[in-house]
Parts: C-alpha cells; sequence; structure tokens
C-alpha cells in the first residue's frame, strides 16, 4: 500500500460522514452568507432535498422504468413522441439546462408504452449531463429495449451556464441529434422524423 492512493479514500470516508446539507451549510459560510440567519438556516437541509431528486435517476435503470411495458405489434410505422420538456443539470457547471426532447422509432416487433418515452428521458436527464451526452443515452437505452429498425432523438435546450454568466449569451440555445440504425443509414427516416419535429414547432 503506498499513501498516495491510500490519502484520498481516507479523505473520502470522512467526507461521507459528513451530509451534504452539513457541507452546503461550509459552502454558504465561503460564499460569506450567514447559514444560521432566518432564511438561510432550512436551506442546507432543502439544497440536500432537491439535489437527491435532481439526481434520483442515477438509482434507476432502464428495465424499472420500462418494468415490462412492452408489446408485440405488426406496426412498421414511425413512432414519435414530440415536445417532451425536461430539466438537467450540466455536469460542468452544476447549473439548469432544460429543453425539449422530440423521440422516434421504427419497431421491429416491439413497442414501449408510450408514457415510458418521457419517464426514460427524466432518467437521464435527473443526472449529472452534457447535452450531446443525454442525446445519446436516450437513443441507445431505447435501441437496447426495443431492438427497433431505428431510434431518432433531437433534443433542444437552453443551458443557464451561458446564459445567467454572461458570456455567449447568442450560443445559449443548442441542438443535438442522434441517429441509430434507420435513423442514420436512410435519408428519408431521417428526414421524415426532422419535418415531423418541425410542424408545429413550439415557441422554443
Ligand atoms: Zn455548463
Amino acid at each position: 500500500m503506498n499513501l498516495t492512493t491510500e490519502q484520498p479514500a481516507a479523505d473520502a470516508a470522512a467526507l461521507s460522514e459528513r451530509t451534504i446539507a452539513s457541507l452546503m451549510a461550509d459552502v454558504l459560510r465561503q460564499l460569506g452568507e450567514d447559514p444560521a440567519r432566518e432564511g438561510l438556516a432550512k436551506t442546507p437541509e432543502r439544497f440536500e432535498k432537491a439535489w437527491r431528486y435532481l439526481t434520483s435517476g442515477y438509482r434507476q435503470d432502464v428495465q424499472e422504468v420500462v418494468n415490462g411495458a412492452l408489446f408485440t405489434v405488426k406496426y412498421d410505422e414511425m413512432v414519435i413522441v414530440k415536445d417532451i420538456e425536461f430539466f438537467s443539470l450540466c455536469e460542468h457547471h452544476m447549473l439548469p439546462f432544460f429543453g425539449k426532447v422530440h423521440v422516434a422509432y421504427l419497431p421491429r416487433h416491439k413497442v414501449v408504452g408510450l408514457s415510458k418515452i418521457p419517464r426514460i428521458v427524466d432518467m437521464f436527464a435527473r443526472r449529472l449531463q452534457i447535452q450531446e451526452r443525454l442525446t445519446q443515452e436516450i437513443a441507445q437505452s431505447l435501441e437496447q429495449v426495443l431492438d427497433p429498425l431505428g431510434v431518432g432523438v433531437v433534443c433542444e435546450a437552453r443551458h443557464f451556464c451561458m446564459m445567467m454568466r454572461g458570456v455567449e449569451k447568442q450560443h445559449s440555445g443548442a441542438v443535438t441529434s442522434a441517429m441509430l440504425g434507420a435513423f442514420r443509414e436512410r435519408k428519408e427516416t431521417r428526414d421524415e422524423f426532422l419535418a415531423l419535429v418541425r410542424q408545429h414547432s413550439s415557441e422554443f
């Protein structure tokens, strides 16, 4: 055993004995605040509770979310769920980014209950993320669960880390996409999806 590997583990053990709330009281002090004043007295506990919820996606997996809601069908048209609202947290600044996700897939032999798709989006959004990975993870999990002919995911989001910090305000909106299978290989499929996404596109 050498000290250089043992030391961080010891620090981590010491840290894990402290609650997020007590650590946040220290953060408030570091920021020049008085965590004992009336308005802040319960803020560290509220922060912990909020952040446990906002990162609850770490404690879920796709199988649990889908929970067997898979149905065998003879349906080979595109299934599309548009305008799924999401709120996530950028892993670089731990500030929110939020927007809409549009999901489509071409069934091979199975479809998933429609209400499950927003729940899959939430599961990945409630983790520290970057928009690109969030988009990919949604697409890959549907591919894994459904074995479809293809999956397309488009994500439109605005990032507080850009909007609030006064940097690159004009670039605070970003669009990412992930195209798998037929959506990657067939231009007509991809174009059909993108046209449906643009139809009565929201005020976003
Ligand atoms: Zn950021």
